[in-house]
């Protein structure tokens, strides 16, 4: 006797049921979790996605949602031929897929002239940004082309190489993974040809830059530099091939990974910055702080016997000058003093060791992430709409986010919480929007709502951006408060402010004793994805994300144009403090959710099947736990609440009308009429379905599968 498959039983058990008894449809499950009988079990709901993943089908629906696996191999479903089986074709008509997603996104903002935006949730390596990719291809491959404007497919394609190249890096959980979030706008003509793009980044992992953790890298152009530079190239930028050479590249020692070519990849980002329309001169220059960085992180220091710093390596200062454009000595100066301003007087004081390492590091974080902005900014410049005729008319727009998911690593840092932050705010978004289209469809179609019960995690988003109370607010005090401010200053203070939250957990207990488990360096949060503990070490540091003055003065005149412009002189002159990087995060992330809401929204839902980066694993465990953050099983009860499945009247009347002599082969009347006529010689009862304006909806996937089974009878 064969045991093949896993069934689930009304309960949520499961059991293993034989070959022979299995049906099509217990072999692939459902291609809608709406249509699952169990709907509120978990484990029928993930044996479902086992199912699937088993015979290579990672997508899935909940109602509008896409959900999908990382199949972590090449599957043979997004050539030019499956393309076009999408187009035009609506979801329920054809098996779930990222084009069906993509087509129906595109053409509701065709028809309905409401822009769009896709978002794209998920950990890290689940397949956000090849979902990204895949979506952007679509566009460039169906829609027509605006004969002005034919490069443009080409640039924004092209965007991606050069933003994976100085935003992407290889991680224990993803060789590419990208350390930016990112949201892109794709504006279409009235002839729905794309003929503009724009690019919002947010908050680049800079710290990356100086440290990675074991078995991690810094960002792949580095790599790429040195494996995929000529000779002479390598030869003007005192380069050495052996990433080995440089400090900022061997702390995670891995300096190769076997999945990626950094030879090749370098070729493809040249190529790429070539097509979005870089100078050569431009790309120089680009290279020039690529290299200052490497130099940079080789820069070393000495302590004198009074305490004083100096720099042991003395040579590199010249190189590091001459690539970043500035005055050698006046750089070597600025990395070991520091200027103050007492009682209007200029006041220049000497750092100590630890002081010129960090002031080093801060400048080289400053240097790349302020490049990578201009990056942006540049790619931008081409991708923006430049005839005349497009700009004064409104174009439509599908906005493609790709952000990073909710992340608990084993030690989380300022770069967790705010990373975090995002996912609550975005998932806040998913349910007031999810929740409003629901309701939304049943006040159209004229049907009674019925209240859903969700968690509302709008209590956790108040605990850390609500204004003078939150956790924000409370770490840009601490930051600006004069004297001996500490991480664990700002910890006391969260204490104070918000230790009686129910989201807020410290070691300190209410009854004065202390909670074991929980170091006295951590606060918890209840996260609505489940709980993180953060250290709060290193957070006053990356918030105030400060750089001396005098090294500002000295970038400001460098003779390189990208960081001349990066650096500006009102900067140095502008004694206001500029916002510290969590409030400037949390604003930019408020201006998000109003382009957000300001459109209609589509989800992808990406899981990662297994931590190998291995096909055809389905690791349980893992699965369950993303199931449950990317609140999916909430997604579905919402969905279900009502009624498991709805068609508009004609889609159904087309597909079952030969089941009954009255609607066969044609109904001549209205069509509601037609599908009531249908479905009362099938014997729907009453309690099982309701029509509407334009659908019918159906509360039971099992009144469904009964009709769908006459029909292959
Ligand atoms: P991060 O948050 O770290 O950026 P991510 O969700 O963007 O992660 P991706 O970089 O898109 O993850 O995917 C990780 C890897 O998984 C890819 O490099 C690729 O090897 C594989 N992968 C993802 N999606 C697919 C797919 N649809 N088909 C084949 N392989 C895929
Ligand atoms: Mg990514």
């Amino acid at each position: 006797m064969r045991y093949q498959a896993r069934e689930v039983d009304v309960d949520g058990r499961v059991r293993l049921v034989m070959e022979s008894a299995l049906t099509a449809r217990d072999r692939v499950g459902v291609q809608d979790f709406v249509l699952l009988e169990n709907y509120n079990s978990e484990a029928a709901f993930i044996e479902n996605l086992r199912r699937r993943f088993r015979e290579n089908l990672i997508y899935t629906y909940i109602g509008s949602v896409l959900v999908s696996v990382n199949p972590y191999k090449e599957l043979e479903i997004y050539s030019k031929q499956q393309m076009e089986r999408y187009r035009g074709v609506s979801f329920y008509e054809i098996s779930p897929h990222i084009y069906a997603l993509s087509d129906n996104t595109y053409r509701a903002m065709r028809t309905e002239r409401k822009d769009q935006c896709i978002l794209i949730s998920g950990e890290s390596g689940a397949g956000k940004t090849e979902a990204s990719k895949k979506i952007l291809l679509y566009y460039a491959v169906t829609c027509p082309t605006n004969n002005h404007m034919a490069a443009l497919g080409d640039c924004l394609l092209q965007s991606n190489p050069v933003l994976e190249s100085f935003g992407n890096a290889k991680t224990l959980r993803n060789d590419n993974s990208s350390r930016f979030g990112k949201y892109m706008d794709v504006q279409f003509d009235f002839r729905g040809a794309p003929v503009g793009g724009h690019i919002l980044n947010y908050l680049l992992e800079k710290s990356r830059v100086v440290h990675q953790n074991h078995g991690e890298r810094n960002f792949h152009i580095f790599y790429q530099l040195l494996d995929g530079g000529d000779d002479d190239l390598l030869i003007t930028l005192e380069l050495e091939r052996n990433p080995q050479t440089y400090r900022y590249l061997v702390k995670g020692n891995c300096p190769r990974v076997s999945s990626i070519s950094d030879k090749n990849n370098w070729k493809v980002v040249m190529k790429a910055l070539s097509v979005i329309g870089f100078t050569t001169e431009e790309v120089q220059k680009l290279l020039n702080i690529i290299a200052s960085v490497l130099h940079l992180g080789n820069t070393q220091f000495g302590e004198g016997e009074e305490g004083e710093t100096y720099i042991t390596t003395e040579a590199q200062i010249w190189t590091l000058a001459k690539l970043l454009g500035v005055d050698g000595s006046a750089l070597g100066e600025a990395l070991t003093h520091k200027k103050l301003t007492a009682k209007g007087e200029e006041m220049i004081s000497p750092l100590n060791f630890e002081q010129a390492v960090s002031a080093r590091d801060a400048l080289a974080k400053a240097v790349y992430g302020r490049t990578f902005t201009w990056l942006v900014e540049k790619i931008n410049h081409s991708l923006a709409l430049k005839d005349e005729i497009y700009s004064s008319k409104d174009p439509s727009l599908i906005g493609l986010l790709d952000i990073y998911g909710f992340e608990v690593l084993q030690h989380n840092s300022f770069e967790q919480f705010c990373i975090n932050y995002c996912n609550e705010k975005l998932q806040q978004l998913f349910i007031e929007l999810t929740l409003r289209s629901e309701q939304e469809e049943y006040e159209t179609e004229g049907i009674a709502w019925e209240t859903v019960q969700y968690f509302d995690n709008k209590i956790i988003c108040d605990l850390i951006e609500e204004k003078h109370k939150g956790i924000i607010s409370i770490l840009d005090e601490e930051c600006l408060r004069p004297g001996e401010t500490c991480d664990v200053s700002f910890l006391e203070k969260l204490e104070d402010t918000v230790g009686s939250h129910p989201h807020f957990v410290t070691h300190k207990l209410a009854n004065g004793k202390t909670r074991r488990a929980m170091s006295r360096e951590e606060f918890r949060l209840l996260h609505y994805a489940g709980e993180v503990n953060y250290n709060v070490n290193g957070f006053l540091d990356k918030n105030n994300d400060s750089l001396n003055r005098n090294l500002k003065e000295v970038m400001c005149q460098s003779d390189n144009q990208i960081l001349s412009h990066c650096f500006r002189r009102e900067e140095v002159i502008d004694q206001k403090r500029p916002e510290m990087a969590a409030t400037q995060f949390k604003n930019s992330l408020l201006k998000l959710m109003e382009i957000l809401m300001s459109k209609e929204p589509s989800y992808v839902r990406c899981i990662k099947p297994n931590e190998a980066k291995q096909p055809g694993k389905f690791d349980e465990v893992l699965v369950r736990h993303q199931v449950k953050y990317l609140g999916l099983m909430e997604n579905l009860r919402v969905r279900r609440a009502g009624f498991a499945y709805r068609r508009r009247f004609e889609a159904f009347l087309q597909r079952y009308k030969p089941l009954c002599p009255e609607t066969w082969p044609n109904w001549p009347g209205r069509l509601a009429d037609g599908v009531s006529t249908l479905v009362n010689h099938l014997g729907y009862k009453a309690e099982e379905y309701k029509l509407g304006r334009s659908k019918i909806f159906i509360r039971f996937p099992k009144t469904l599968f009964t009709t769908e089974d006459a029909l292959e009878a």
